[in-house]
């Protein structure tokens, strides 16, 4: 579930649900809700998985490389088996950049809803958030 937070000048911030699957629980034990706490618990999970993501992936990619660039250099040529490993690398930096701008996205949301919780603000302005049960309140 989305949480929805309406600022006093009228922006409105939404925070979507990080729920990867579908038998997963927010932290209260509802399939779903609008718990502030639930989605930071979520938002700092999902940030956290992400940035391990962004941290493993370097070694993964120069395992990966020798390994590819080893095998291939026994059958092939060498230029072929540097293409390959080429290859590797460019689409793990492509990989490693989506990752670095998702952790971004969530530590941005994590760090608003927090503060939120906090001091019931959003970047400084006051704010509010919206149920889908009593909208515009
Ligand atoms: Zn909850």
């Amino acid at each position: 579930m989305t949480i929805r937070l309406k600022l006093q000048d009228g922006t409105m911030k939404e925070y979507p649900s990080e729920k990867g699957r579908s038998d997963q629980r927010m932290k209260c034990g509802e399939a779903d809700c609008e718990h502030l706490e639930c989605a930071i618990e979520q938002k700092r999970a999902s940030s956290s998985s992400m940035r391990m993501l962004v941290t493993v992936l370097p070694v993964g990619t120069v395992i990966t490389a020798a390994v590819v660039f080893f095998i291939a250099f026994e059958s092939l040529k060498i230029l072929l088996s540097a293409g390959i490993v080429a290859v590797i690398v460019i689409g793990d930096i492509f990989l490693a950049v989506t990752f670095m701008r998702t952790a971004r996205r969530l530590e941005g949301q994590l760090r608003e809803l927090q503060e939120f919780s906090q001091n019931k603000t959003v970047n400084g302005v006051p704010a509010r958030q919206l149920h889908d049960s009593r909208q515009g309140s």
